[in-house]
């Protein structure tokens, strides 16, 4: 059996992908998209999207993310229902595997496989999620204006998220583990000058409480006393972390301790020529849809200047 050949292979379906998928179809590259287990990626998650521009009114995560993929099938772009199970970069065309079985040959793959937020796993987090309770900040803050949250965390995500609510919300209770936190000295002295944060140490969540209209509290317990607290706060913020998708490629790509993708600065080439990474799989910084749009951008625009220079070469 023949292996099905592509020239451009775009493997995930979040706004870093389909944007990709937008550009590489545009260009003439009959690009085909992987959508991976969660198509559309993690904006499938949430329902107003309101820093996204172009959308005066704000736009439904869900309804976003089926725009994009329309725009990228209007120009010719293949998605498929696939998940990629594993990866052979060492040759050329390379070899990626879906579903453990079929194997596709790339002239060139753009990896926007994303990141995941780290969760608490208590069920309460689940019955709240999008009501009250979320995963980032700087998306989900404004609806928190003037009102009193929690985070959870005590890395530098934590404090720069605290400090950043800090200034939206009337109060912010930072649950802290241990008695002291992993972010840097400089973050933690931003965190305890800012009067309206309190720190609530050697704390962990026991429950987010709420109703239908979502979060109304947060019980914690402290783990050195045994002392309950019930914190009354209507928005949840977990900044425990994010986990880059990137299993499927260890000891292929170069990526940093955390597992995020290692990209040329300024471009989307990772240590594999014709191998290109965008999106949240290879920012740990920023991880907005915008950004990872303009990377998809880039990651397309990188792997049509590689396609025509291997052109170029064969001609010669
Ligand atoms: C609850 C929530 C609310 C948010 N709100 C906002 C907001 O208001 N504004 C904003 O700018 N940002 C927001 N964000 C952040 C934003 O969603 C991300 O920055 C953005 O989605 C990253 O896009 P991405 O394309 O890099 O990856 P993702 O959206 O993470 O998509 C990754 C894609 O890769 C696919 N994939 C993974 N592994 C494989 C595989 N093995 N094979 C094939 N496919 C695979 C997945 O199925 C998925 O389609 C929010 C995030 C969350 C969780």
């Amino acid at each position: 059996m023949t292996a099905e050949k592509v020239k451009v292979l775009i493997i995930g379906s979040g706004p870093a992908g389909y944007t990709a998928a937008i550009y590489a179809a545009r260009a003439g590259l009959s690009p085909v998209l992987f959508t991976g287990g969660q198509p559309g990626g993690q904006l499938t998650t949430t329902n107003d999207v309101e820093n996204f521009p172009g959308y005066p009114e704000g736009i439904n995560g869900p309804q976003m993310m089926i725009d994009l993929q329309k725009q990228a099938e209007r120009f010719g772009t293949k998605v498929e229902f696939v998940l990629v199970t594993s990866v052979d970069f060492s040759g050329y065309p390379f070899k990626v595997t879906v579903d453990e079985k079929k194997v596709i040959e790339a002239e060139s793959v753009i990896i926007a496989t994303g990141a995941t937020a780290k969760y608490l796993g208590i069920p309460s987090e689940e019955k709240f999620a999008n009501k009250g309770v979320s995963a980032c900040a700087v998306c989900d803050g404004y609806f928190y204006r003037g009102k009193e949250v929690a985070v959870v965390g005590a890395g530098d995500s934590a404090a720069e998220e605290s400090t950043y609510l800090s200034k939206l919300c009337s109060k912010v209770h930072l649950i802290v583990r241990r008695d002291e936190m992993r972010a840097s000295k400089i973050m933690q002295q931003r965190v305890l000058n800012t009067p309206n944060i309190e720190v609530h140490w050697n704390s962990s969540t026991e429950e987010i409480l709420g109703d239908e209209s979502g979060v109304t509290g947060a019980r914690i317990v402290n783990s050195k006393t045994g002392e309950k607290k019930e914190l009354s706060v209507q928005g949840f913020f977990l900044a425990i972390g994010h986990k880059p998708n990137t299993d499927i490629f260890k000891g292929v790509i170069t990526m940093d301790e955390a597992g995020y993708i290692k990209v040329v600065p300024g471009s989307t080439a990772t240590n594999v020529e014709g191998v290109f990474a965008v999106g949240d799989v290879a920012d740990r910084v920023y991880r907005q849809a915008i950004t990872a749009a303009g990377t998809g951008c880039m990651g397309a625009l990188d792997a049509e200047k590689f396609l025509a220079a291997k052109e170029a070469e064969l001609v010669h």
